[in-house]
């Protein structure tokens, strides 16, 4: 008997090429992610990283030219934002955007009974809703004052970078991309993201986490380090490799 060792990528790019506004920022890039892992993007600014982040989770902007983007073994590139949010992609933003005018509960009560319909569980209704964010402001270390200011509004910004991470943790995600969390963030609640971070990927969720400083993989320990460069991929390497860059520089890598 032939044994077959299938194992089923949760996230798989092959050869991929964007373009925005006629310009190639993503130059043939490759990636896969298993799930449970933890993947950390580092790189110089402007090599493409965020894009790379927006263009899997859909953002309208930027245009494939090429490759492929496969999610749980199917192409997710010709689908909309929130089927993909649906099919368990979250992407925490460099720059979360405020929205004047929407509290913050009933901005996440709205995104969490979205997904609960498409997935035919019980919608929240805005009593039990309040009890189960206070708990999960707990997890992430957050004042529940927090839900009732308009979403983002007058946030500073390791407040705004925590109230991706309550999102990340209300929508219970598959797949997380954290775009420069830990820019703006203290000491104290980049560890107590981290290890809610830690905890998920026991648990089989999965993360890429983008950043150009070292620290935050003092706490999230990775099982690959990608440096991107000019729109590829150039090295991937183990959690040593964010200690090395640190002393020697991104120069250090060359191809
Ligand atoms: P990183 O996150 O690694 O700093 P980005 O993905 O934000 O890099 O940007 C990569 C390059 O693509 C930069 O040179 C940036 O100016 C350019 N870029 C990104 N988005 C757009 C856009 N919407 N229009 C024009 N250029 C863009
Ligand atoms: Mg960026």
């Amino acid at each position: 008997m032939v044994k077959t060792n299938i194992t089923m990528n949760l996230l798989k790019i092959q050869n991929l090429h964007v373009s925005t506004n006629n310009i190639e920022i993503i130059k043939g890039l490759n990636l896969s992610i298993e799930p449970g892992e933890i993947h950390a993007i580092m790189g110089k600014n402007g090599s493409g990283k965020s894009t790379l982040a927006k263009v899997i989770a859909g953002h309208p902007t930027y245009s494939i030219t090429q490759g492929t983007i496969e999610f749980n073994g199917k192409s997710i590139s010709e689908t909309s934002v929130e089927d993909r949010a649906l099919q368990g992609i979250f992407l925490a933003f460099q720059y979360p955007v405020e929205i004047p005018g929407v509290s913050n509960a009933d901005f996440l009560r709205l995104a969490y009974n979205n997904k609960q319909k498409a997935y035919g569980q019980r919608e929240l209704d805005p009593l039990s809703f309040f009890e189960l964010m206070n708990q999960k402001v707990k997890q992430v270390d957050m004042d529940k004052t927090f839900l009732e200011r308009n979403v983002n509004e007058g946030f500073s910004g390791g407040e705004k970078k925590k109230n991706e991470i309550l999102q990340m943790t209300l929508l219970n995600s598959k797949f997380s991309m954290l775009d420069e969390i830990d820019s703006g963030l203290d000491i104290d609640a980049l560890k107590t993201i981290s290890s809610n971070i830690n905890t998920l990927a026991t648990n089989e969720k999965s993360f890429l986490i983008i950043t150009h400083y070292q620290r935050i993989l003092d706490y999230i320990i990775p099982h690959y380090i990608h440096i991107m460069k000019e729109g590829k991929i150039i090295y991937t390497g183990d959690s040593n490799t964010a200690r090395e860059l640190e002393k020697y520089g991104y120069d250090s890598i060359n191809i």
